[in-house]
């Protein structure tokens, strides 16, 4: 039932009232530097605010033969964060409307080089409309609103009637193993909402997303006999070249895949990391490069995994040195398929009256082709998952920075859409 204009008035007001706090919280998350696996101790301040606000905490640890055995579970290796989820749970007295999961991960992707950055990416700074720190876009701004949606609420005299799921996951950046472990330890509701940096719109259809390692071996020799040597980084190059021919093909089938029609280049392969070789003058006997690649929603990565591996055995096959030392690949990330949600469900037209109410326009929705946790809620818990959140730039860049007004606008368009999602209840303040 949409909300009266009272209980609107009031959640707007309390949003106003918390929000100078809201900021600085957010600030408080940037200077934790939770790049994978660092992650302990922001995850040990964030059990201590849902106690802190009477959540029901549970925490619990990464089970990687259940991961291992999911479909969808990313490759684990040693790199792997072995930092706790943090669930905290609001159960109303009177289970009257509907449940509810509120998810954001704390990992953060490294920072690069801090000479790049105008300020240090830890030390979070606020410079006109723009909140600058690595993650506070990405996502500890959603972090924050979570909270502070929800306890707006508390202080505007309400809690929602449904129960309400407050999980912060890890993993997000790299295998979306931490939201895929919240559904394989019996997490549901009736829908979910992630605020990602999401331009104040909410996320139609997401691909999926492989990590992947290739493996070139070559003849060392020194440099003045080249020609009797086989140089590893060389044959790497001829490797990547060939998974660009599958990167071009995918694109070319965007026209078959729904939502995908209108983008210019859905399927990214990024090289994201090269190392090999061990000295100028030798011939290097060894290359190592690590790439990502995004594969459609419906396309199952297992079968993704399949053409990866084939492609790059087709194109050995035919190089006279390769063909004698084939190229090794090993998954070790992510292992996604890619979700659409569908356009008519209640939980978007909830979150479209919030979204109106709050900034005073119509949610536009729209495709984006980079990882997201809603897969894991889309997919395998089978609700409505809604990736809405503030306008940022530069994320995984550097300078990233989000826009403080607009943290404020889908703060107040969140905690709307959690009661009138869930309903809401008096409590005494
Ligand atoms: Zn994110």
């Amino acid at each position: 039932m949409p909300l009266s204009d009272n209980v609107r008035n009031a959640i707007v007001d309390a949003v106003e009232q918390g929000f100078t706090d809201q900021i600085e919280f957010t600030k408080a998350l940037v200077r934790f530097p939770s790049t994978r696996g660092q992650e302990h101790e922001i995850m040990a301040f964030i059990a201590g605010q849902l106690s802190d606000r009477g959540y029901e905490v549970d925490q619990f640890d990464m089970d990687p033969a259940a991961l291992e055995a999911h479909e969808g579970g990313g490759r684990i290796t040693p790199e792997h964060s072995t930092a706790p989820i943090v669930v905290g749970t609001h159960q109303p007295a009177n289970e009257t409307g509907r449940s509810l999961i509120l998810q954001s991960h704390v990992d953060v992707v490294p920072a690069g080089p801090d000479s790049m950055w105008h300020h240090p990416p830890f030390e979070p700074h606020v410079e006109g409309d723009w909140l600058y720190g690595r993650g506070g876009a990405d996502m500890k701004a959603g972090q924050a609103q979570i909270f502070f949606a929800m306890d707006a609420l508390r202080r505007a005299g309400f809690a929602p009637a449904g129960r309400v799921h407050l999980q912060t996951v890890v993993e997000e950046e790299s295998t979306g193993n931490g939201a895929l472990m919240t559904y394989l330890k019996g997490y549901d509701a009736d829908a979910v909402l992630i605020p990602e940096p999401e331009e104040e719109m909410l996320v139609r259809a997401n691909v999926g997303t492989l990590w992947f390692q290739v493996e070139v071996q070559g003849k060392p020799v020194h440099v003045r006999e080249m020609g009797s040597g086989a140089n590893a980084i060389d044959a790497a190059y001829r490797v990547i070249a060939a998974l660009r021919g599958l990167e071009e093909a995918w694109n070319a089938e965007k026209t078959d895949h729904r939502f995908f029609e209108e983008l210019d280049h859905p399927i990214n392969l990024n090289i994201g990391k090269i190392e090999g070789g061990d000295w100028a003058s030798s011939v290097p006997s060894w290359c190592r490069v690590d790439c990502r690649i995004a594969i459609y929603p419906g396309m199952k990565a297992a079968d993704a995994a399949r053409q990866i591996e084939d492609t790059i055995s087709a194109f050995a096959a035919d190089d006279p040195y390769l063909s004698n030392s084939p190229p090794t690949v090993t998954f070790n990330g992510f292992f996604s398929e890619g979700y659409t949600l569908d356009p008519g469900s209640e939980a978007e037209a909830v979150l479209g009256r919030a979204h109106h109410a709050a900034t005073g326009e119509d949610l536009q929705s729209f495709v984006t082709p980079g990882y997201l946790d809603c897969r894991v809620y889309q997919l395998y818990n089978r609700i409505p998952s809604l990736c809405y959140g503030p306008i940022s730039e530069n994320i995984h860049g550097v300078d990233e920075r989000v826009s403080v007004e607009s943290i404020r606008r889908t703060t107040i368009a969140m905690a709307l859409f959690i009661a009138e999602w869930c309903g809401v209840e008096a409590i005494e303040t």
